[in-house]
């Protein structure tokens, strides 16, 4: 497990518009005694403008924005480190308050671009095959630093005038952590990216990704509108429990009703569920597994991404043959499944991002950079 970064990060008591919702900070305004329309004019200038000095926020009149400037802030998280690969990728690894490092990646493919974002510094899960549930859990981030990532993306770009659609416009919770285990932050962040003072982000093309935290996506069904995606992994409980232990809590079965509950929750009737499934040689890769899962999965409204593992230091698992997961999809694709191979994206990036960061966090990390970098890119297809 990594240590985590020891804290450089002065304690700030100011409140952090960058995360609030505009209910939020409706109700903040409220309670100053203020208007309440105030907040959709800070939105827009965090939001839509990018500004972060309260000071320059020109329409709120001198007074209040002294009165601001005394009880708040829109704080962004500090990036540490970017890099840029050849075919576009962009990564950032970013410092959160107390110190700890997540990373955000940018995949632009076509007229798409795609941030792969982290929800939590570590994880609690402890899958068998993630490098980030190697490291243990740290902390949740913040609304304000999972929705700052966004903010960050656009701003590197230097993008919030000229439209910032063109810099974002999908967004996979597929980075560090568990996005159901912070389930409150979680949702305000992607409330933003959804709302038109946020970031404007169409629904579908908002996507959590999850390795299972039942009785949470059940919540989830009653307040969200995001696509989803489900971490399976394994077509039985025995081989999934070894893998995701959280399995051993919320079965196979748990799961599928509850992704399905959440899909049938959705006004649109045409969507369905991602499901990913990271290929492991000799664990869970083997012809009759395809089939085992084609069968567990009829019937079930999904598309189907295979991930090959990304290995890290100190896995013992190691990435299939391009022949064996030619077989696995053709047993899929044979049995009548869309499927897709998600391929790593930013090769050439993740040896300087993996030295870089590698510094101040254990090398394992360098594996999490090489799945971030291929995360997205697949899921939001067809
Ligand atoms: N915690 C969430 C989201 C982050 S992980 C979840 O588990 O769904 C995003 C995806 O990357 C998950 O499908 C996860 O299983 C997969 N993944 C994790 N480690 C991997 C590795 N070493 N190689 C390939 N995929 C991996
Ligand atoms: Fe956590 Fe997802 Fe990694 Fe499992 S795969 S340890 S849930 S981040």
């Amino acid at each position: 497990m990594t240590a985590p970064l020891i804290a450089t990060t002065a304690v700030h008591s100011r409140v952090n518009l960058l995360g609030m919702t505009q209910p939020q900070l409706e109700q903040f305004f409220l309670d100053l005694g203020e208007k309440k329309f105030r907040a959709q004019q800070v939105m827009k200038w965090i939001h839509h403008g990018g500004v972060t000095d309260i000071g320059a926020m020109s329409n709120l009149g001198k007074a209040l924005r002294e009165k601001l400037l005394q009880i708040a802030e829109v704080r962004p998280p500090e990036i540490v480190s970017q890099h840029d690969s050849t075919d576009g990728t962009r990564k950032w690894a970013v410092r959160v308050a107390g110190g700890g490092l997540v990373e955000a990646v940018l995949i632009p493919e076509g007229t798409r671009a795609t941030l792969c974002v982290s929800s939590q510094v570590g994880c609690s899960l402890d899958c068998s095959f993630c490098s980030t549930g190697k490291q243990g859990f740290m902390r949740d981030l913040t609304a304000a630093e999972i929705v700052g990532q966004v903010w960050l993306a656009i701003k590197s770009y230097d993008a919030f005038q000229s439209g910032n659609g063109r810099v974002v416009t999908n967004v996979v919770m597929m980075g560090m952590g568990e996005p159901l285990m912070n389930f409150d932050n979680v949702v305000a962040a992607m409330d933003l990216m959804l709302s038109d003072l946020g970031y404007g982000i169409s629904k579908r093309r908002v996507t959590l990704s999850t390795s299972g935290v039942v009785p949470a996506l059940d919540r989830l069904a009653e307040l969200s509108e995001v696509s989803l995606a489900i971490s399976l992994h394994a077509p039985n409980d025995a081989l999934r429990s070894q893998l995701v232990p959280i399995n051993r809590k919320y079965p196979i079965a748990e799961l599928l009703r509850s992704a399905r509950q959440y899909i049938d929750a959705q006004a649109d009737s045409k969507r369905v569920v991602t499901v990913e499934y990271t290929l492991i040689a000799g664990v869970n890769d083997q012809p009759d597994q395809a089939r085992e899962l084609a069968l567990l999965l009829k019937d079930f409204p999904c598309k189907i991404n295979l991930i090959p593992f990304n290995s890290f230091p100190g896995s013992e698992y190691r990435r299939p043959s391009g022949n064996a997961v030619s077989r696995f999809w053709q047993v899929l694709v044979d049995a009548g499944y869309i499927v897709t191979v998600r391929t790593t994206r930013g090769d050439d990036i993740d040896a300087a991002c993996g030295q870089l960061v590698g510094q101040v966090v254990d090398r394992t990390r360098r594996s999490e950079r090489h799945r971030a970098a291929g995360q997205a890119r697949e899921v939001e297809a067809g």
